[in-house]
């Protein structure tokens, strides 16, 4: 078979990496130079040069975007989609695993995933439970701690011992963790890994097979493993197999998730005979944009050293918009958006990149106002929104009505009478009696141990869910009708109508949406380790990373982080909030090291662009409600002069005073600094709970008197603004 077309648009650098022999290969190359190109011709390479079965195989990317890309253009250049060939994110690939082996991994069957949502859930609970000061040990910090844990491969027995009585806390509160994740079934995202990982170190016969299946593993955005990846890796390699990682030292960006930049380094130490090659010819980006991009990251030390160039021209020099404030900032931005569009470009060739998702929504705003349709990656997705979340807690139960997650989530959602008393009951009883809070219930029920109302409510809720539990054993129902039929029964599509205004009307319109993409889901004959097609589907609602939202079609705006921009290209960049304290955050100056992480995630926001960036930052700026003046990020003087040119528009505009630079830093601290009286007392930082939305953090505020609005960071909505006078908020 003539195997050419393979090489053909390839440079000669990039033929030999493809072509490369079958052994241990490392290619090192800076950002655009084609390296995903390459890992992907490669697996052609892999199976008509050497013959090797897609079967044989493995590729391992970062997110599930880019494993979707992957198969599509290894489907595109071959012709045929790889059957067989196991392509995916680490954390899905461990999850194919457990799924497959769950016993072998000392699992339940029907285990269930957590998002990071529920992880936070629970350690709340746990702590309730044991009665442990969240104040001391606060719940974000203790999941942090765990979720670190993990990546290094650690359980709570190995957290060494300390003195420290702050780490004791932790190491305790990771015992019960663990505890009442075994008990329920329950694994988070690092448990994936750990997971799968010790399910190979545990048993020598299914790794073997495993090892022997898998001659070739290729891996894309190497950079950004951390240890558990890592040792992941090596073991299923072992010493029969051969991998092909790529990746670029300067693109590594999840130090502070635990990834290993030293993997790289160490590359060769662990992996025998290693074939490096590099790529520094780079197809993505214009001569300024490369310039810039090469300018700023030889300010960082410790590099494995690369120059990128390119033949396509200098290009426009990138353009530099200094707002007034964040208003201003956005205001430009859309006026450049829609002068591309009337050009004739596409939506989606324009990307917006900020530091934190909280900037998004000035620029949403604008959108919004300006009806410009965007998409937002890493947002809140889909399978977040409360109202799904509440439908796939019920379907949870109804496969296992011991997940005590679930039940907390919907047992009295929509309000069925049994209060926060009863529940309180039902916890105790569980804890003391070491059950679930199913059977909890069921003693409740049986012994009338509270009043008649609240033994009655707890009753038919039981009968609620195992009507449910015999639904889904119905063979006839496909999976649409499953769904419908538990909301149906748990009554939600009445309980959100009665929500006044669109809010209501929106969840209604989600859950009759996931009615439809249960219809649609589609269930391979190649899932067959999952024991049911419901199962199969849930589990996709935790790991799908927002790729599923209802636009998916329609030309739109892309607006994500930094982080999320990694890989991806569009022609053009906005690269905002560009200012010391944001960019680099202001975290990034207490810890070693991270200030170069924060120049690199720069490189990467740079090195998106093919052939026009803008940076842009504002002079004053309201963010986290208060209001502060930064000054333009180091990050800009560190870019050669030469390709950057600032852009001068504030001739044409006079500043309107209330947009005039006042002499001091002036904190908005509190709603109460207004002049006049505020509708209810609430400061920034202050807990509330909203009748319909439930808890959330007040994070900025607005406008005096009763036209007061505030910002909330709901646990579960995310964040709103509310006019003070209407919302009920009741501070707790
Ligand atoms: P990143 O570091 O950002 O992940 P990368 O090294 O993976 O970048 P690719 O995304 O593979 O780079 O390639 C960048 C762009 O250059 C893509 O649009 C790709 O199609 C194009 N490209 C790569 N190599 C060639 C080539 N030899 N001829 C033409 N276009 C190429
Ligand atoms: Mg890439």
């Amino acid at each position: 078979m003539d195997v050419s077309f393979i090489l053909d648009d390839l440079n000669d650098k990039q033929r030999d990496a493809v072509a490369a022999p079958l052994q241990n290969t490392l290619i090192l190359a800076g950002a655009g130079s084609g390296k995903t190109r390459v890992l992907v011709h490669r697996i052609a390479w892999l199976m008509h040069a050497y013959e090797l079965s897609p079967y044989s195989l493995l590729a391992v990317t970062f997110t599930n975007k880019a494993a979707k890309e992957m198969q599509a253009r290894i489907e595109q250049l071959v012709g045929v989609p790889p059957q067989g060939m196991w392509v995916g994110t680490f954390h899905g690939l461990a999850h194919r695993l457990l799924r497959a082996h769950w016993r072998d991994a000392g699992l339940k069957e029907n285990f269930q995933i957590m998002d990071s949502d529920d992880q936070l859930r629970l350690i709340k609970r746990l702590m309730k439970a044991f009665n442990i000061d969240d104040t001391r040990w606060p719940p974000k910090q203790v999941c942090w701690f765990i979720n670190a844990q993990k990546d290094e491969g650690r359980r709570a027995a190995h957290v060494v011992d300390s003195h420290d009585p702050f780490t004791r806390g932790m190491k305790e509160l990771y015992f019960h963790y663990e505890e009442a994740c075994e008990q329920g079934g329950l694994l988070d995202f690092g448990e994936l890994l750990l997971r799968a990982h010790e399910l190979l170190l545990g048993n020598p016969s299914l790794l073997r097979h495993y090892q022997e299946r898998f001659a070739h593993v290729l891996v894309d955005e190497f950079q950004d493993t951390n240890s558990i990846q890592y040792a992941w890796l090596r073991i299923l390699v072992g010493n029969q197999g051969s991998i092909t990682a790529v990746g670029d030292d300067d693109q590594s960006i999840y130090g502070w998730r635990g990834a290993k930049i030293e993997n790289i380094h160490n590359f060769s130490k662990h992996f025998p005979d290693v074939n490096t090659i590099r790529l520094e010819q780079n197809y993505r980006s214009t001569g300024h944009i490369l310039k810039a991009a090469n300018g700023l990251i030889s300010n960082n030390d410790d590099r494995l050293g690369k120059e990128l160039w390119t033949d396509s021209g200098e290009g426009e020099p990138i353009s530099l918009y200094a707002g007034f404030n964040e208003q201003d900032e956005a205001r430009f931005i859309i006026d450049i958006i829609k002068k591309w569009r009337d050009k004739g470009s596409n939506l989606s060739d324009m990307a917006v990149l900020y530091r934190s998702n909280a900037q998004s929504r000035v620029v949403e705003e604008c959108l919004v106002r300006e009806q410009v349709p965007y998409r937002i990656y890493g947002g809140h997705r889909f399978y977040d929104r409360l109202e799904i979340k509440n439908a796939l807690a019920y379907a949870r139960l109804a496969i296992d009505p011991n997940d005590d997650g679930a039940i907390e989530r919907v047992i009295n959602v929509p309000p069925r009478g049994i209060g926060e008393r009863s529940i309180g009951t039902l916890r105790e009883l569980a804890r003391d009696q070491g059950y679930s809070l199913w059977k909890a219930a069921q003693v409740v029920a049986q012994q009338g141990l509270l009043p008649a109302r609240a033994t009655n409510a707890i009753r038919s809720f039981l009968e609620l869910i195992e009507g449910m539990s015999s639904c889904i054993q119905q063979p006839e129902l496909g999976l649409g009708d499953v769904f419908e039929q538990i909301i149906q029964e748990a009554g939600l599509i009445p309980f959100h109508e009665k929500e006044k205004g669109e809010k209501g009307e929106a969840r209604v319109e989600n859950l009759k949406e996931l009615v439809s993409a249960a219809s649609g889901f589609s269930w391979s004959s190649d899932d067959e380790e999952f024991s049911s097609p419901l199962m199969a589907f849930l589990d996709k609602a935790v790991l799908d990373a927002g790729e599923a939202q209802a636009d998916e079609y329609q030309d739109s705006i892309q607006l994500m982080t930094l982080h999320a921009a990694k890989g991806l290209e569009f022609p053009l960049v906005f690269l905002t909030g560009v200012e010391e304290n944001l960019f680099p955050s202001k975290m990034s100056f207490e810890e070693p090291g991270r200030l170069e992480e924060e120049r690199r995630l720069c490189y990467v926001g740079i090195t998106r662009a093919m052939e026009k960036l803008y940076i842009t930052y504002a002079e004053s700026r309201r963010l986290y409600g208060s209001e502060s003046f930064n000054s333009p990020s180091r990050f800009i003087s560190e870019i050669p002069t030469g390709c950057i040119e600032e852009v001068r528009l504030r001739s044409q505009v006079s500043r309107p005073v209330s947009m005039q630079r006042p002499t001091v830093n002036r904190p908005t601290s509190s709603v109460l600094s207004s002049m006049q009286k505020p509708v209810i007392d609430i400061s920034m930082g202050d807990r509330v709970n909203h009748p319909v939305f439930g808890e959330g953090l007040v994070i900025n505020s607005e406008g005096q008197g009763p036209q007061t609005r505030v910002q909330v960071n709901f646990d579960d909505e995310g964040t709103k603004w509310l006019v003070l006078a209407f919302a009920k908020l009741e501070v707790l």
